[in-house]
């Protein structure tokens, strides 16, 4: 049988759960036995998201072959088995690069260049490139929301895409918003009604809703909804708000989600086993006891722009069977001893990756407290060179200690650019992206972590730690335990006379999911949840006078 192909739109608002729902449906799938893949289509004008802004649009997620992408490829990869590329996140800025640069070249042929047929058929061969041979399902998630200018062309196009595949091989789903009013004490269905009217009126006849709602919605609502929208009322499903989103796809097969997509499509599957989802969600929502890690940085406010982190520490919270409590940190707000002595309350300390020199000092000095109080340290990318710099600093007496991009006249250089980084100018795509070998050293924490000899993580930056000083770091103590195979490269560091002090240069929270947490994630709140129960145990102690 041939690719099938879903297209998920969103009406009514933005920041409805549309990358969950689409994870969602491509983990069903996958659960009864499709060899599923996702694309996002995003409409902005940006080629990718790697120049923007974590505080607008959230993280930039890194694929494999070393793509800056949208977060909701997060979502693909952590709900289903498949691999994300390059190919997945597509741009409006992107399809306009490829036809200008192809009308350049001359390979329109005197023909007017137009967004109809050209801008669309670029966005459709994007599409129907991820189809074929060893895909059965290509679910593809449109941003923004119906009646955007911008998405126009996107709409455009997957319109057109079920005449060129076949209408059969094709099924649209859209997702809106029932408002509740608290006044009214009801549920409005009339977004939804005009938002699928706006999706009609480009020629798109949704198959089934999909409602994001409070709460469960009655028949009634159900049955309005399907009147007005054009489809049968076993066709309008819900999402409702739920404490745990690893559980959405649970909420979906419960309603039959499945059976229905499979009918549409005339497909045939395995019915989905969910039984490792069931424990993931039961282990998130019933742990007993609280293991609370401190996130040390200058995007705390914005929850979006951490994303996997915050998810990679969930599932490794899972794994160890404790509830995971963040405490976020403005590392700006690091600036005096009663801070740094509050940091004794957590049982972890992370500090991810970031740009720029804002709030650097506050994490170097956390970076201080952890080492020398023994909380267990975990250093992703920027929070390796911050450990480094520290290191440097304050264990190796290099004063002054820093890395190039926050002081280029340091004395002591700890971390830098390489040479060949120098003379980059272009802001996009100029960083070292993507998956890189690393080889682990015999009896690290990083080897018993992982298992293994060798392993493969994603980058995402410019600087490095720098060979010339690497010396003087390790004779004080700090073990390079994670190198590139050439040696070329530090990728992790670590402290051995400390009950967890790791960091690493690559981000280890894009390689994480439910079903298999990263083991640096795991073993970090391992050491994170001894430190919990030894603090409770003697706190017992105190309390009976021992
Ligand atoms: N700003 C640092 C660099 O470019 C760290 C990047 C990051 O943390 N992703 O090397």
């Amino acid at each position: 049988m041939g690719t099938k192909y879903i297209f998920v739109t969103g009406g009514v608002v933005s920041s409805l759960g549309k990358g969950i729902a689409t994870a969602s449906i491509g983990c069903l799938l996958e659960s009864g036995g499709a060899r599923v893949t996702m694309m996002k289509c995003d409409p902005y004008i940006n080629v990718d998201p790697g120049t923007m802004s974590p505080f607008q649009h959230g993280e930039v997620y890194v694929t494999a072959d070393g793509a800056e992408t949208d977060l909701d490829l997060g979502h693909y990869e952590r709900f289903t088995h498949s691999t994300m590329s390059r190919l997945n996140n597509v741009t409006t800025g992107q399809i306009y690069k490829s036809v200008i640069d192809k009308e350049r070249h001359g390979d329109y042929l005197g023909a007017t260049v137009q967004v109809v047929p050209h801008i669309t058929d670029e966005i459709k061969s994007r599409i129907a490139a991820l189809g074929g041979e060893g895909t059965d399902v290509v679910i593809v998630e449109i941003g923004g929301t119906v009646g955007d200018i911008e998405s126009l062309p996107f709409l455009e196009a997957i319109r057109q895409f079920a005449f060129d595949v076949g209408r059969e091989n094709v099924l649209y789903i859209h997702l809106t918003l029932l408002p509740y009013l608290s006044k009214a004490q009801e549920l409005k269905t009339k977004p939804t009604q005009h938002s699928v009217k706006a999706l009609r009126e480009i020629g798109i006849q949704p198959d089934l809703l999909i409602c994001r709602a409070r709460e469960p919605f009655d028949e009634n609502n159900q049955r309005k909804i399907a009147m007005f929208c054009n489809v049968a009322p076993g066709e309008v499903f819900q999402a409702y708000d739920v404490d745990e989103i690893y559980r959405i796809p649970l909420v979906f097969r419960e309603q039959g989600l499945v059976e229905v997509i499979l009918r549409k499509l005339g497909m045939d599957l395995d019915s989905p086993d969910m039984s490792d989802w069931e424990e993931i969600c039961r282990r998130l929502t019933t742990a007993a006891d609280s293991v609370r890690i401190g996130v040390a940085g200058k995007y705390i406010s914005h929850h979006d722009a951490y994303k996997s982190i915050y998810e990679a520490l969930r599932h490794a919270s899972a794994a160890n069977n404790v509830h995971l409590e963040v405490v976020k940190i403005d590392s700006e707000a690091l600036t005096d001893e009663e801070s740094l002595e509050a940091l004794d309350s957590i049982d972890g300390l992370l500090i991810p990756g970031g740009f720029g020199a804002r709030g650097v000092e506050g994490k170097i000095r956390a970076v201080t407290t952890a080492r020398t109080h023994g909380i267990p340290f975990f250093g992703i990318c920027l929070g390796l060179q911050c450990a480094v710099v520290e290191f440097a600093r304050n264990a190796c007496g290099l004063t002054g200690a820093n890395s190039t991009e926050f002081d280029e006249d340091t004395e002591h250089p700890v971390i830098d650019l390489l040479a060949t980084q120098r003379s980059v100018t272009n802001m996009g795509g100029t960083m070292r992206l993507g998956g890189y070998d690393c080889v682990l050293a015999e009896s690290s924490r990083a080897r018993e972590a992982y298992g293994v000899h060798m392993i493969r993580e994603r980058h995402r930056h410019r600087y490095e730690l720098n060979n010339r000083l690497r010396p003087v770091l390790e004779e004080h103590g700090l073990l390079a335990s994670g190198t590139a195979p050439d040696n070329s490269l530090v990728e992790i560091v670590e402290i051995r006379d400390h009950p967890w002090f790791v960091a690493c240069q690559f981000h280890p929270e894009f390689q994480s999911s439910p079903l298999s947490p990263h083991p640096l994630f795991r073993e970090f709140l391992a050491a994170a949840k001894r430190r919990m129960l030894s603090r409770v145990e003697s706190a017992g102690a105190r309390r009976s006078g021992r």
